[in-house]
């Protein structure tokens, strides 16, 4: 069977996300919720979801496109419509009761065959499906995902003893391919995996920091980026996610865990969390959490509440020293550092990793589903086992031991051992018989992680390296600090091509960071900018735009394949290759003028040609100039890869994939496919023929428009003229052909002249201190 259609029944939090998600995946969706009383428009609970959603920030949808395949509706008008639904989705309240009722109102109207699934995050389905016909037990299963549903990648799949095993199977492969999840598959215990261990790691985090008499500034300082756990940490987390989740998920873990587990001795009281919750500081979304903002004279202060006494102080960054120490000399001295911020660390982290290693295989057969599960549910830059890997599992044994803790039966087979080890022929991890197994990954995931685990790179240097993914393809991977791209980029880049076209048939562009590439190194700019090293800048402009010439007319096909932001040099770079297949949340755009310059690595140029080709745009050569003027001077970034199309950032034909994990092998399948319809280079545009001055007046008369309005700054002005100049092509006129070599002379001009202006050296001052564009 297919998924074709879905419903989704509780128009909330993550129902409407849920919803919202299927949509980007191109499913019709059916979204429901109850009649409330009296209300005039029956579906208006669903309906209001829609609208809320329509403007929320992040955006559940990728698109406008894929709003329209959700229809709302109601569970008293409607019910007969869930006919049509290949999958239903119950995303209601957390309570059993309500959840087995509504099974039985879906189970009269459902299709024979269809596949019911419960969002719950607690419940176990043994609980959901009592008294339930052995039928719908048969098509039921749990699918909990993570708020947000678009952005959280995890996805835990629970089957029942009697879930047939094709249902399980086909919604795992869609959550995969579609939905882009990664799926655990997870045992049929309360909270599964991530929330067993996240909430129990929550927990033990707050009562630790109070009892240690820690600031939640240090608190967070500590269990976020020295663990490898996202900012936030413990209670910017909690401000996040609701503090008024923490006592409802504790009472209902409380309620269903067996007696002697220790997330139910855990669950120590938190009087100042329910203090605040009754006085609705709940967090972000409520007034105030753990930190708030206060205007105080027109500016906003952050504050941060004291743990002891509840009140709210100015909040101050903490540096604990332990940190220091776990930089240079690893977790280890995090945990073991002599001042409170270590016995916190140690604490915590003591605590839930040996948490994580008594509940396999209790919750997971696997060490590597716990690990995924913590990752991609919870941010986790490494899961729990990684995590022990990194301290030892000797170590962690003889220091709870030290401690007169009992040591978990996992950790004590492993006697020593690791968890994972890396063997020629791939990775391995423990099992709970004590043997190694392989990790495994889904059927058709190529990750360069695993490639890299056993072979050496082609070419490598300080910026980027050049791998064998097989089959006669290479991967070219920038591995600088957030990929930002330098000479030595560039210097590999041109080695690269000649490479390949002597001993391969294609190359992806493609790495596993979190941000494809934030574009040209700033810093570096900036060093070079402040001694005036202004032959140093172009010539690396100039190197740029001839490496990506060479990569556009390279004799064997490019195919870009990012992931996160790809931005300035590093979209692009995208610009310039024969192909793209980019994953779904790919955020590409050209930023330059948010430092005071303009695209000169042929991102003008490519953005030019792209508009002024394109079979959709209106007749003349100014609305698509005018376009791409607006584009590129307002810095727009595309927020998915969806939106990425409509602005040409991606052609038409572009491919997107899904599931981050499929992208390697995505982007590898359509490079081998071009060389199987016998793929040539693109023949250089013949004349470009653009206005010149005319076009460049009538900009100039958009950008005043917006200097009166108070929208544009003076150097926006400056910045915005530069860019009018480079895209109406100089001093030509529309009957004069410019080659591909005038556009790149105009975008050095234009760079030359931006970049040595003080206003635009503020900017890019302004940008590494903060991350923000400074208008100035
Ligand atoms: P919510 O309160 O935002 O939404 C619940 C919706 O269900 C409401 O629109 C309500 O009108 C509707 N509803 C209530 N009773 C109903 C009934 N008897 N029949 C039909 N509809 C009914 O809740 P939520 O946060 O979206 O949670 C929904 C489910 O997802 C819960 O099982 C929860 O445990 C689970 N979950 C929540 C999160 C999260 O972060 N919020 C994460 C993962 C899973």
């Amino acid at each position: 069977m297919e998924i074709r259609q879905a419903a989704v029944i509780g128009a909330g939090v993550m129902g409407s996300g849920i919803a919202a998600h299927l949509a980007n995946a191109g499913i019709p969706v059916l979204l429901l919720d109850i009649v409330p009383e009296g209300a005039k428009d029956r579906s208006v609970l669903a309906r209001t979801a829609l609208e809320r959603m329509g403007k929320a920030d992040p955006a559940p949808f990728m698109s406008p496109e894929a709003a329209k395949l959700v229809a709302p509706g109601n569970l008293e008008d409607d019910l007969d419509r869930l006919e049509a639904a290949d999958w239903i989705v119950e995303a209601i309240v957390e309570e059993p009761e309500a959840k087995r009722q509504l099974y039985h109102r879906l189970e009269a109207v459902r299709r024979k065959g269809s596949i019911v699934s419960s969002n719950t995050s607690t419940i176990p389905l043994a609980y959901l499906v009592e008294g339930l016909p052995e039928s719908f037990a048969r098509d039921f299963l749990i699918t909990h995902f993570f708020n947000p549903p678009r952005y959280m990648r995890l996805l835990e799949l629970v089957a029942g003893p009697l879930t047939r095993p094709e249902a399980a199977a086909v919604l795992r492969d869609f959550a995969d391919r579609r939905l882009g999840k990664g799926v655990v598959l997870a045992k049929d215990t309360p909270g599964f995996i991530a929330n067993r261990i996240g909430g129990f790691w929550l927990r033990t985090a707050i009562h630790e920091a109070a009892r240690l008499g820690l600031t939640v500034e240090e608190a967070d300082a500590v269990m976020s980026g020295p663990v490898g756990i996202p900012k936030t940490g413990v209670f910017g987390l909690l401000d996040l996610v609701g503090i008024d989740l923490v006592p409802k998920v504790a009472a209902s873990m409380g309620r269903l865990l067996p007696p002697g587990d220790r997330y139910r001795e855990q669950a120590f009281d938190l009087p100042l969390i329910e203090r605040m919750i009754a006085e609705g500081r709940t967090g972000r979304k409520g007034k105030g959490g753990f930190y708030r903002l206060r205007e105080e004279g027109g500016r906003k202060v952050k504050e941060a509440i004291d743990l002891a006494t509840g009140r709210y102080r100015r909040s101050e960054r903490a540096r604990p020293e332990s940190i220091e120490a776990a930089k240079t000399q690893g977790l280890r001295a995090l945990l073991t550092y002599p001042d409170r911020t270590g016995r916190y660390a140690w604490a915590v982290l003591s605590e839930t990793l040996a948490y994580a290693a008594e509940l396999v295989p209790a919750i997971s057969d696997t060490i590597q589903g716990v690990d995924e599960a913590m990752r991609l549910g919870y941010n986790w830059k490494y899961g729990p086992f990684e995590l022990i890997d990194r301290l030892g599992t000797g170590w962690l044994a003889e220091q709870l031991q030290a401690a007169g803790r009992p040591v978990p039966p996992l950790l004590a087979l492993a006697a020593g051992r690791p968890f994972y080890r890396s063997e020629a022929g791939g990775l391995e991890q423990l099992g709970p018989d004590g043997a190694y197994h392989p990790v495994t990954r889904p059927e058709g995931v190529l990750l360069l992680a695993d490639i890299k685990r056993t072979t050496e790179p082609i070419l490598k240097n300080g910026s980027a390296a050049l791998w064998d993914i097989g089959d006669g393809v290479a991967c070219f991977e920038f591995t600088s600090k957030m990929n930002a791209l330098d000479g030595d980029t560039l210097d590999l880049l041109a080695r690269a091509i000649p490479l390949v076209a002597e001993r391969y048939r294609a190359m992806v562009i493609y790495n596993e960071g979190t941000n494809f590439s934030v574009g040209a190194n700033l810093g570096l700019a900036l060093f070079a900018l402040n001694v005036g090293l202004w032959s140093e800048i172009e010539a690396l402009v100039q190197k740029g735009q001839e490496t990506y010439r060479a990569l556009k007319y390279a004799s064997f096909p490019v195919v870009g394949a990012p992931s996160g932001l790809a931005l300035g040099g590093g979209c692009e770079i995208l610009l310039h290759c024969a192909a793209v297949q980019a994953h779904a949340e790919s955020y590409l755009g050209l930023v330059e003028t948010g430092v005071g310059i303009v695209p000169a690595w042929g991102g003008c140029k490519e953005m030019l040609l792209r508009h002024m080709t394109n079979p959709h745009r209106p007749g003349g050569p100014m609305p698509p100039i005018a376009r791409v003027f607006e584009l590129i001077g307002l810095a727009t970034v595309a927020k998915s890869a969806a939106e990425a199309k409509q602005h040409l950032y991606l052609r038409p034909e572009d491919g997107i994939t899904m599931n981050r994990d499929r992208l390697l092998a995505d982007a590898k399948a359509r490079a081998l496919a071009m060389v199987e319809a016998g793929w040539r280079p693109p023949a250089p545009p013949a004349g470009i023929h653009l206005p010149g001055p005319t076009a460049r007046t009538a900009l100039e008369l958009v950008l005043n428009g917006y200097v009166r309005l108070g929208k544009a700054t003076p150097h926006d002005r400056v910045v915005a003229g530069a860019l009018a100049e480079v895209l109406s092509g100089g001093d030509t006129d529309i009957t004069e052909p410019l080659a591909e070599a005038d556009l790149l002379a105009l975008e050095r001009r234009a760079f030359a002249r931006l970049v040595r202006h003080p206003a635009s050296i503020a900017r890019i001052e302004h940008m590494l201190e903060t991350g923000k564009p400074l208008r100035n």
